[in-house]
């Protein structure tokens, strides 16, 4: 692994998509992660666009890594996306996720705006 820590550096940026398929309702959660690093295999379903609507949880449909930026035609435009925080980001984190950033891994918030870069 690189070196660790989240209060120094950008964060190195990635643009892979990630589809999340829900067992429960079967619908998509589709990610994007825009900063490099580690992301579960499984979500808590955000098929609808809201976390906790559904309380299914979501797999991982296909690795991400394997296609930067493809997605299948009838995967929907990403909905949520990864990112590493930093900075103020970082300090807001309790120590769980604090923990969890330090060891490389990712925060999800939803997309609140499009980017034209997308
Ligand atoms: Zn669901």
């Amino acid at each position: 692994m690189a070196k660790i820590g989240g209060m120094t550096g950008a964060p190195k940026l990635a643009n892979r998509i990630n589809v999340y398929t829900c067992r429960k309702c079967g619908g998509y959660t589709v990610t994007i992660e825009i900063h490099e690093g580690v992301t579960p295999f499984m979500l808590r379903c955000r098929a609808s666009g809201r976390e906790g609507d559904c309380c299914g949880m979501a797999e991982s449909s296909y690795p991400s890594g394997e296609k930067p930026s493809w997605k299948p035609s009838w995967v929907p435009d990403p909905a949520w996306e990864w990112f590493k925080p930093v900075g103020s980001e970082y300090r807001k984190l309790n120590r769980a996720m604090r923990e969890h950033v330090d060891k490389g891994g990712l925060d999800i918030r939803p997309i609140s705006r499009r980017k034209s870069t997308l």
